[in-house]
């Protein structure tokens, strides 16, 4: 391994001053399970690594805030997240999805910070967070920005953050009585990476489904929000024709890609069973 230097900064300001946006092998570590990994596989040959380790305690801390909204430091561990009660009670998909991700020995080290800005297409919680209409605040050396989490990622392993920007935060917006599922499909061990994720939030007036946000993983470069499948649903009660119109339009619009877990035909037969599952879940839920 060719030797790097690792830097111990203190504030999230002091790491961005660290960092080049011109030296793509100059990067911050949170909990250093994906950049091992690179490492480890030869990928990547960092020159520093910028461990955010002794960054201050606000990165690690998470909570309500006093307007409705749920405040996640970017530093909090996966683990954190699956154990927080105030987090399972303001959106229980969250607890649901960790349950299913990785293992525990990764999501005690493994980051939100880490897990939104790493860009694999292949994670659980970025397609949960833009269903739950969630926002990364970053900071820079410019100050901080808004990015919805829907706007984060570019493309395989991109996002839209700027080589000196981090993840300081991600801020939820109040659910209220929002029914939430995220459904993920392995091809392999249950806690496998997803060959698909679909996460479906949506609120109930009566029978019928208001404001659905269902957005798919693991099939693309991206998370994909099936609009198509969303109009089909809105303002509809889920009968047993509306879910399968609805797995039926997710399938036929979103363009799969191949990769190791499935062909990209196989895919497009998970959106459609995997769709009609995550209807199917929100509809037998009780609130
Ligand atoms: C054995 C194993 C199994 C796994 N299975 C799954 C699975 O089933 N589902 C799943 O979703 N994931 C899975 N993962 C991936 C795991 O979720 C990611 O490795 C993890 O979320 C990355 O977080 P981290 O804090 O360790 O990031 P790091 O490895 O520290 O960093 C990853 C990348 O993000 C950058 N980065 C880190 N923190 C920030 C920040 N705050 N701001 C900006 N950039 C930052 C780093 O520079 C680096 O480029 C698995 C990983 C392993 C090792």
């Amino acid at each position: 391994m060719t030797p790097f230097e690792i830097a111990m900064p203190t504030s999230l300001r002091e790491a961005t001053g660290l960092l080049d946006p011109e030296d793509p092998t100059i990067r911050v570590m949170s909990g250093g399970t994906a950049l091992m990994l690179m490492m480890k596989t030869d990928v990547f040959h960092p020159t520093r690594l910028i461990s955010l380790r002794k960054i201050e305690e606000t990165a690690s801390q998470m909570g309500l805030l006093p307007d409705g909204r749920f405040r996640i430091g970017g530093m909090c561990t996966l683990a954190q997240m699956e154990h927080n009660d105030d987090l399972a009670a303001f959106a229980p998909v969250i607890r649901q999805t960790m349950r299913m991700l990785a293992n525990v020995r990764v999501r005690n080290v493994a980051t939100i910070g880490g897990a939104l800005s790493h860009g694999d297409p292949h994670m659980d919680l970025p397609p949960v967070l833009v269903a739950l209409d969630a926002i990364a605040v970053t900071e820079g050396p410019e100050g901080s920005r808004e990015i919805p989490v829907a706007e984060l990622h570019a493309g395989y392993y991109e996002t839209v953050l700027n080589g000196d920007e981090l993840i300081r935060e991600v801020i939820i917006p109040a659910q209220d009585a929002r029914r939430m599922t995220y459904l993920k499909c392995t091809t392999r061990a249950v806690k496998d990476w997803p060959a698909l994720g679909v996460a479906l939030t949506g609120v109930f007036e009566g029978d019928t489904l208001e404001d659905p946000r269902l957005v798919i993983g693991s099939v693309a470069e991206t998370p994909i929000r099936v609009d198509e499948a969303e109009t089909v649903i809105k303002g509809r009660s889920l009968t047993d024709k509306v879910i399968r119109e609805a797995g039926e339009a997710a399938s036929a619009n979103v363009e799969t890609i191949p990769d190791e877990l499935g062909s990209a035909a196989y895919k497009s037969q998970l959106v459609r069973v995997y769709v009609e599952r995550a209807l199917r879940a929100v509809a037998n839920q009780t609130v």
